[in-house]
């Protein structure tokens, strides 16, 4: 049997990848990649000349017995993303979930992911943290999504689209309150890096009036509620036990 190694690659800055990685990368039979070209780029850079093999989430289900195959022969491969660790919002996760079960050897090549790298200079508590990935694109999805958090006491971790980042804003005030806290993480390790901390309505009026905010990749840290602040108000569930009791009094 060979092995499958899960290879993280940079979120931005070439030069942020392990030595591990690129030795694995040069060693492997056969890279499989969601974006042959873009993996081809940060391979030249590094003259890798491995072969490239694309495996998407259209293509997933159907590539885990080739995959299979391959390892059973002994083959050597690597599953990269187009930035980041693999299956963090990316592909790969049914890939691993079915070879798991056949017991093929699957081996982490840990390196970037752009969760890891906002939490790592927020500045918000990390002992705790949710990581929510994409929120839904539609509003009224996106809304629901955010009230089911509003007793997170958790840090959240949020990937956002830059065109989609000033109404996600918005909606966060009116759900978790002016006051609360979060932190832009844009463009991370690129030229155009940018953190910014604020509380949730200053963050917006900042966006809104420098559209250049709303550019490149963005990560949104935002501070759990605060359950000590909350200890005279009615959580959701609490309200929905009222409920439930009221209505069964006679
Ligand atoms: N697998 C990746 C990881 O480990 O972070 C995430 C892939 S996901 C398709 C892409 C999203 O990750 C972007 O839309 C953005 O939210 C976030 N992201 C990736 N690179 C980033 C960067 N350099 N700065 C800020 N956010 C980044």
């Amino acid at each position: 049997f060979g092995t499958l190694y899960i290879v993280a690659t940079p979120i931005g800055n070439l030069s942020d990848i392990t030595y591990r990685a690129v030795q694995i990368l040069t060693e492997a039979d056969l890279i499989f990649a969601e974006d042959t070209r873009n993996t081809r780029k940060l391979l030249d850079h590094y003259q890798v000349v491995t072969p490239v093999q694309t495996l998407h989430e259209h293509n997933e289900k159907e590539s885990v017995q080739k995959v299979l195959a391959l390892l059973k022969q002994g083959q050597n491969l690597a599953l990269v993303s187009d930035a980041g660790t693999p299956l963090i919002s990316d592909p790969g996760f049914v890939l691993v979930s079915e070879l798991r079960k056949s017991g093929a050897n699957i081996v982490p090549v840990p390196g970037p992911s752009a969760v890891i790298a906002a939490l790592s200079v927020a500045g918000i508590a990390t002992d705790h943290f949710s990581f929510e990935g994409f929120l839904p694109s539609k509003e009224v999805a996106r809304q629901e999504v955010l009230a089911g958090l509003s007793d997170e006491s958790r840090t959240m971790v949020f990937y956002e689209a830059p065109h989609r980042l000033s109404a996600t804003l918005a909606d966060m005030e009116l759900t978790f309150g002016a006051e609360r806290v979060a932190v832009l993480c844009r463009e991370l390790t690129k030229a155009y890096e940018t953190i910014h901390s604020a509380p949730l309505s200053e963050l917006l009026s900042w966006v809104n009036q420098d559209v250049n905010q709303q550019r490149g990749e963005i990560v949104l840290v935002v501070q759990g509620v605060d359950k000590s602040r909350r200890h005279d108000e009615l959580t959701s569930f609490d309200k929905h036990l009222l409920k439930t009791l009221l209505d069964e009094l006679p």
